[in-house]
């Protein structure tokens, strides 16, 4: 995938990315995405999910602060305390070690692979679901498109398909 969008995972999602630029001996995301463009949505689709619980603590703590002594919006009266902030914080610190490190994303058969360590179910199934998507999506371009080839398979729109049969050949399921 293209530098600018890599560069854009990364800042948006930094804990799953954390290990984006860590040493090749405990990562294989240094690598970066290994993979074409056309996947960018489905990633960032997944990624959302898998970073949302943090961003959701992050944004209340951040309110918080904004409100301090002051009171929350539908509270009539009740001034935001020092304590409502130091709790949010705590919150925010516990789902921050609950995000799963992303350790490789490419592409193999044709399908997306997206490793994480750390995760819990609810993740695994996000990432199943997105791994199912990238089989009907061309890694090209991110149109709808088929799992193609012999041997050599990939996943294209028309307009992407390799130009010959060989390679023009529907994956089938028996495959
Ligand atoms: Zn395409």
């Amino acid at each position: 995938m293209n530098e600018i969008l890599d560069k854009q995972l990364c800042e948006k999602y930094p804990l799953l990315f954390r290990d984006r630029n860590a040493d090749m001996r405990t990562t294989a995301m240094c690598w970066g995405f290994s993979h074409g463009d056309g996947w960018f949505n489905i990633i960032d689709t997944l990624c959302w999910h898998l970073h949302r619980k943090y961003d959701d603590a992050k944004s209340r703590h951040d309110y918080l602060v904004s409100r301090l002594g002051k009171p929350r919006f539908g509270e009539k009266g009740v001034a935001v305390t020092q304590e409502d902030i130091d709790d949010a914080k705590v919150k925010v610190d516990e789902e921050a070690i609950k995000v799963p490190t992303v350790v490789q994303v490419k592409e193999k058969f044709g399908t997306l692979r997206f490793y994480i360590q750390a995760g819990t179910d609810e993740h695994y199934n996000y990432i199943s679901f997105a791994e199912s998507m990238s089989g009907c999506t061309c890694e090209t371009c991110g149109k709808p498109g088929k799992r193609l080839g012999r041997g050599w398979i990939y996943t294209a729109c028309e307009e992407h398909a390799e130009d010959d049969d060989w390679a023009q050949s529907l994956v089938t399921e028996e495959e």
